[in-house]
């Protein structure tokens, strides 16, 4: 497909795989005949839209990161900006819409906007609170979502909320929560986990806990291991990598602390994995520890899915 023939440009500004981006490659791969993806960063996320066959190309722009900032960009950061709202503007010649899946991404397709003209649909999959985004930051996204009159999804009602609390539109706002599939872990044979603790090294009869998200200190992995530090008879599998610049650290931390007495021979950090299913499977129970508010938590869906309490 070329860009002329799409009817809803999809901009992502991460190449990594984040909940969001799973999120978006379930919704770009059922719209893949009427769709394209930009990602703004190269990464795995653009390997896994390509296998689903959707159409993606990326355009790096070596944006930071906007969350909690309150400084003001620099000459750099606005240059680098103004690139990116442009191969947003020449990648949205030809759509109907351009459906944006992140903040960063909905402020450069709001200023992309203003010389493409096209409408925007922002798929909101953050809380856009005081404890997530600075006053600044708030300020300039509610701002850019009137002057776009862009349409928001929000992912939650809590998402939602928070939102309109932040000074959004609420007539714009519409709460469609995520989809997940539940084949992969349907298809899952009865002895999926007991094949993973063998691959582990983890005992059959141990009592496991399962934490499933990346490496960032909001999503309380420093709760678990309190929490384990008092409980010598459980063990834990930590699943997730670092996503993100600055959470290399707090991968070491975890690794240093899995690593020595008391977790040591009952803690494994396992990093990054695309087998959730049967990881969830070789648990007995999963654990969401996140210490600020959760905008969706798909991890809670699939241990749900899992059969996992
Ligand atoms: N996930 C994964 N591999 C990992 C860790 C997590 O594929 O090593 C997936 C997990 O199964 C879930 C997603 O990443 O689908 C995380 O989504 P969630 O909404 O829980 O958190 P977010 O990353 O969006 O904050």
């Amino acid at each position: 497909m070329t860009v002329e023939q799409a009817d809803i440009l999809f901009v992502d500004h991460a190449g990594v795989l984040g909940g969001a981006e799973l999120s978006l490659a379930d919704i770009a791969t059922h719209f893949r005949a009427r769709g394209r993806v930009l990602l703004l960063e190269a990464g795995p996320f653009e390997a896994l839209l390509r296998a689903r066959g959707v159409s993606v190309s990326v355009s790096e722009s070596e944006l930071g990161t906007i969350k909690k900032t309150s400084r003001l960009p620099g000459p750099r950061a606005i240059a680098s900006a103004l690139r990116a709202a442009a191969s947003i503007a020449r990648a949205a010649h030809g759509a109907r819409l351009v459906y944006c899946n992140s903040p960063k991404s909905f402020l450069l397709a709001a200023l992309a906007g203003l010389a493409s003209g096209r409408p925007l649909i922002w798929h909101m999959r953050d809380i856009i609170s005081p404890a997530h985004f600075s006053a600044v930051n708030r300020g300039v996204l509610r701002i850019a979502a009137r002057v776009s009159g862009v349409i928001v999804i929000a992912n939650s009602q809590a998402t939602a909320d928070a939102w309109v609390a932040a000074g959004g539109d609420r007539s714009r706002v519409h709460v469609v929560h995520n989809g997940i599939d539940p084949a992969p872990f349907d298809l899952l044979h009865a002895s999926a986990g007991h094949e993973m603790r063998a691959l582990l090294g983890v005992p059959a009869n141990a009592f496991v806990v399962g934490s499933f998200s990346r490496l960032h200190p909001w999503k309380g992995h420093r709760v678990l291991f309190d929490a384990l530090d008092s409980l010598p008879g459980i063990h834990a599998l930590v699943v997730g990598g670092a996503l993100f610049s600055g959470e290399l650290e707090y991968e070491q931390e975890l690794r240093a602390r899995a690593d020595a007495p008391p977790l040591a021979g009952r803690t494994w950090v396992l990093g990054a994995r695309h087998d959730i299913p049967a990881l969830m499977a070789a648990c007995d129970v999963v654990v969401h520890s996140s210490v600020l508010p959760e905008p969706f938590g798909r991890v809670v869906v699939e241990a749900q899915l899992a059969g996992r309490p």
